[in-house]
């Protein structure tokens, strides 16, 4: 099991059974969003996630058509989000996980969205925009 929470302490989640992949992306919206150079997300089954505290504090942000990006209302950590083209997974800030995913991120996408000031230093694999496969 993994577990994990926001910066506040109000929402705790668990996940159980197998997690996703990994990424990171720098959309500009992920960088506003988490006020960083890229975003960390897992991609993880729904069936395999519950909030088990302060799931009354998460509120949420439609940022497009088919985003909703969900936080904590008391220290804004960002928590999950949907996307609609993958409705049965949520996309989790990586950094909100206590423990060990035990997966790594496979590679950076829309780095044609990426800040000027951050300089991609690592070998994964770049897209510019969002991978076909
Ligand atoms: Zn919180
Ligand atoms: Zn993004």
């Amino acid at each position: 099991m993994l577990r994990g929470g926001c910066l506040c302490g109000g929402i705790r989640y668990e996940i159980v059974g197998p997690v996703g992949t990994a990424l990171y992306c720098h959309c500009s919206m992920c960088r506003k969003f988490h006020g960083t150079a890229f975003r960390a997300r897992l991609s993880v089954p729904k069936s395999s996630f519950r909030f088990v505290q302060g799931e009354e504090l998460l509120t949420s942000y439609r940022s497009s058509a088919d985003t909703i990006k969900r936080f904590c209302r008391a220290c804004g950590s960002p928590m999950v989000n949907s996307w609609d083209p993958e409705p049965h997974n949520y996309g989790l800030a990586l950094g909100s996980l206590d423990d060990d995913p035990g997966v790594r991120p496979l590679c950076h996408i829309f780095v044609n969205s990426k800040a000027p000031w951050y300089e991609i230093t690592d070998d994964l694999p770049q897209y510019r925009e969002f991978p076909e496969s």
